[in-house]
């Protein structure tokens, strides 16, 4: 049997963090496999289904390099065999058309609510030979569910489930103009689309037996199902907006890398021993449903920050530089206009949590500040340290090589020949040319800036100092 999973979103907003570990588990799955992944976009509720979704959907997967192998398949698309479905399940007596007013359905749902039982349909239409007087002429479709029995499933993750027939009731399989709804459409497109194992959100789990039930009176064998426990935030509550950002897209716009992202998300209800880092690869080789928690995991963002810091050290930095260029864009900032990304990259990889952190601390390399940061100009700016960074500015303008190391050793020879430690001239050197207090090895802040650049700036500071010493 070849493996096939499948993603099945339904485009009423962003790919949420939730979704997005679902869709990694059903992927890592049918590659563990060598099987294929499929996706499906659910999109038969035209009233909420937005294009906007399907890409940001689209976008998120692609980020983090979700690749399928079939689809997207659109259901929106697939109405006629829907309605063929419906049909074959009327012909052979497994659905049943409904008649019943909502006037009739709203009393009856007051009536068992004040019975204290569970608002369910009492199957008024279920065996009627025809139509009442004066019926409406589009009626719903009800699947006939088994009056008794239980449906028993062996869920992948959870185990065994087993649940009365009796609990469920005739749900709608289409609606008064058609329409058919999600439980059905499911089934046909699972069905349809040879799918072997059904890896989805425990907020689906209600409606497995309804499912399994129409696939056996479709006379098919129901897939194996694996429901995925929920995602929580540090309240104890699901996962939501409240709790921050909950969309792969916002992940990817504050800054995180993919990588760090899919290994923080595959830790979230899955183990392989105490291991936390895993390649993609690794991943691949290790995932089985059987080692999925079931209990719910919390969000902690702590922790991907941790992972996006290790990926960011660690990541190739010709990656990372792409990523970090995406960044300076969206800020305005041309990167063709100083140092290669990928040396900014290996200069600014130890010290940022994220990529907007990396992004924001390298501007300076890229763009001429108007001002220098005003705490660490009152600081290190000082008209005692003038007579020294002049020198300093003069040293620099004939060095012929303008390298990491020549730059240190005027930096160092000075100091020495100043009596002056380290540190005294090289923070007013770094705030001079970064425009800030802190930023990589000022030797190599001073390569990367570039010969022009550095001593403009140091010009610039010298006059700043200028200035302070004679308005005192
Ligand atoms: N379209 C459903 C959802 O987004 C998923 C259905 C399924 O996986 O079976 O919740």
């Amino acid at each position: 049997m070849r493996v096939r999973t499948r993603f099945a979103p339904s485009p009423t907003g962003y790919l949420h963090v939730g979704g997005a570990r679902t869709a990694l588990f059903s992927w890592l799955f049918a590659r563990r496999h060598g099987g294929e992944f499929i996706l499906r976009v659910e999109d038969t509720d035209r009233e909420r289904s937005t294009a906007e979704s399907v890409d940001a959907i689209l976008e998120g997967m692609s980020w983090l390099g979700l690749d399928y192998d079939q689809g997207p398949f659109f259901q929106s698309e697939r109405f006629p065999r829907y309605r063929e479905v419906v049909q074959q399940l009327l012909d052979s007596g497994h659905a049943y058309h409904c008649y019943c007013s909502k006037d009739r359905l709203d009393t009856l749902r007051a009536e068992q609510m004040a019975n204290k039982q569970k608002p369910r349909y009492d199957g008024y239409c279920r065996e009627l030979s025809a139509p009442p007087a004066g019926a409406t002429d589009s009626p719903v479709v009800r699947f006939r569910n088994p009056a008794e029995g239980e449906v028993v499933m062996e869920d992948a993750i959870r185990g065994k489930i087993a649940f009365q027939n009796t609990e469920l009731d005739d749900l709608i399989i289409a609606r008064g103009d058609g329409t058919p709804t999600y439980n059905l459409t499911v089934v046909v497109d699972d069905s349809d689309m040879e799918i072997t194992h059904v890896i989805r959100g425990d907020d689906h789990i209600n409606n497995t037996p309804r499912q399994i039930n129409i696939i056996r009176a479709l006379g098919l064998e129901p897939p194996i199902y694996a429901h995925v426990p929920m995602i929580l935030g540090d309240d104890g509550q699901r996962l939501s907006k409240r709790h921050g950002a909950v969309s792969v897209v916002e992940y990817r716009r504050q800054g995180y890398l993919p990588e760090a992202l899919l290994n923080y998300l595959v830790r979230l209800g899955w183990s392989h021993g105490d291991q936390e880092i895993f390649s993609l690869d690794e991943m691949v080789a290790l995932f089985d449903l059987s080692d999925v928690n079931r209990a719910a995991s919390a969000f902690n963002t702590e922790k991907l920050v941790w992972l996006n810091q290790h990926y960011l050290k660690s990541a190739d930095p010709a990656h990372v530089a792409r990523y970090l260029g995406m960044h300076l864009g969206e800020m305005d900032v041309d990167p063709s206009t100083g140092p290669e990304l990928v040396e900014v990259v290996m200069a600014q990889r130890e010290r940022a949590k994220t990529l907007i952190e990396m992004a924001e601390n390298s501007v300076f390399f890229y763009q001429d500040f108007d001002a220098f940061d005003a705490k660490a100009a009152q600081k290190h700016l000082r008209p005692v340290i003038g007579t020294a960074l002049a020198a300093l500015k003069e040293r620099l303008q004939v060095l012929d090589s303008w390298t990491a190391p020549a730059i240190h050793q005027e930096v160092i020879d000075l100091a020495e020949e100043l009596d002056l430690k380290l540190g005294k001239l090289a923070q007013p050197l770094r705030v001079a040319v970064s425009g800030r207090g802190f930023s990589p090895p000022i030797d190599i802040t001073l390569e990367l800036v570039g010969k022009k650049r550095s001593l403009e700036r140091l010009d610039k500071a010298l006059k700043f100092i200028a200035d302070r010493a004679n308005s005192a």
